[in-house]
C-alpha cells in the first residue's frame, strides 16, 4: 500500500523540547527575582504546582498547555493577587526564549525534503494552541514542506482523541490506510493513530516513549531517530531513499 501522507507530532518528534523548556524556566525565574525573593527549586515547585492545577481543571483542553495560564497561577500564589505586565513579561520570556534555543532533530529536515520529493503529504498533529504552534514551524523554518497543521486548540480535544487524526486526513484527502503517524508519545500518538487505522511509529526517546502490554498501545514500527522514518517507508511502499 502506497504511503500518501505522513502525519508527524511536532513537539520532542520533531525537534527537542526538554532542553529548551528548561533554559526558557531558568529566564523566567531570572525576571521573577527581580520582583520577589525566590530561590529557583521553590519557583519550579509552585510552576509545577501551578501546571498540575491547570491541567486538572482543563484536562484534554489545548488551553490545559497555555504557559499564560500557569503564570497566571503561580503569581496569584507568590503575590496573592493578578499582576498583568508581570504575567505576560513572564509568558513573553518564556516563550521567546524556548523559540530562540529550539533545533530540528538531527535527520528531521532530510526527512522532510525526502517526502517531498517523493509526493508524500506531511502534517504536524500537535497538542497545543495554533498561535504558539505556528511561531515553532516558521522558528524551525519547515513550514515549506508542511501541508497542514491540526492543533487540540483547532479539533477542539486532544490526542488521543480520534477526532485529530480525522481532522489531519480530512484536511489532506487521503484514508487512515494511505497515512502513518509518526510521534514520540505512546498513548497520544500512538494508541490514538491505532485506534483510526493509520499506520504508527513510534520514536522511542524520552520517558513518553514508553512501551506498553496492550495492543492498542503498540506501535506498528519502533525507530530510535527520526531519520529511521525513511526506513519504514522504504519497507511499507517499497520505495528507494
Ligand atoms: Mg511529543
Amino acid at each position: 500500500m502506497a504511503t500518501k501522507a505522513v502525519l508527524f507530532d511536532l513537539d520532542n518528534t520533531l525537534y527537542d523540547y526538554d532542553t529548551p523548556h528548561k533554559k526558557s524556566l531558568k529566564e523566567v525565574h531570572k525576571i521573577l527575582t527581580n520582583y520577589i525573593s525566590i530561590s529557583f527549586s521553590r519557583f519550579i515547585k509552585l510552576f509545577n504546582l501551578a501546571k498540575c492545577e491547570i491541567h486538572r481543571e482543563l484536562a484534554g483542553s489545548a488551553s490545559s498547555h497555555n504557559r499564560v495560564l500557569y503564570f497566571q497561577r503561580l503569581i496569584e500564589k507568590t503575590h496573592n493577587t493578578v499582576e498583568p505586565s508581570l504575567i505576560l513579561k513572564l509568558y513573553k520570556t518564556y516563550w521567546d526564549t524556548l523559540l530562540k534555543n529550539i533545533n530540528l532533530r538531527k535527520g528531521a529536515l532530510g526527512v522532510l525534503k525526502q517526502l517531498k520529493k517523493k509526493g508524500i503529504k506531511i502534517a504536524i498533529v500537535s497538542d497545543l494552541t495554533t498561535h504558539i504552534q505556528l511561531r515553532k514551524l516558521e522558528q524551525l523554518k519547515i513550514s515549506k514542506y508542511v501541508d497542514i497543521l491540526v492543533t487540540s486548540e483547532e479539533a477542539g480535544s486532544e490526542k488521543p482523541h480520534a477526532i485529530m487524526f480525522l481532522l489531519a486526513l480530512n484536511k489532506l484527502n487521503v484514508s487512515p490506510h494511505e497515512a502513518i503517524m509518526v510521534g514520540d508519545n505512546a498513548i497520544a500518538d500512538v494508541e490514538g493513530a491505532n485506534f483510526v487505522g493509520l499506520y504508527t511509529v513510534l520514536l522511542a526517546k524520552g520517558k513518553l516513549a514508553k512501551r506498553f502490554k496492550e495492543d492498542y498501545r503498540k506501535s506498528d514500527s519502533v525507530i530510535k531517530n527520526i531519520s529511521e522514518t525513511l526506513d519504514v517507508l522504504k519497507k511499507r511502499n517499497h520505495f528507494s531513499a
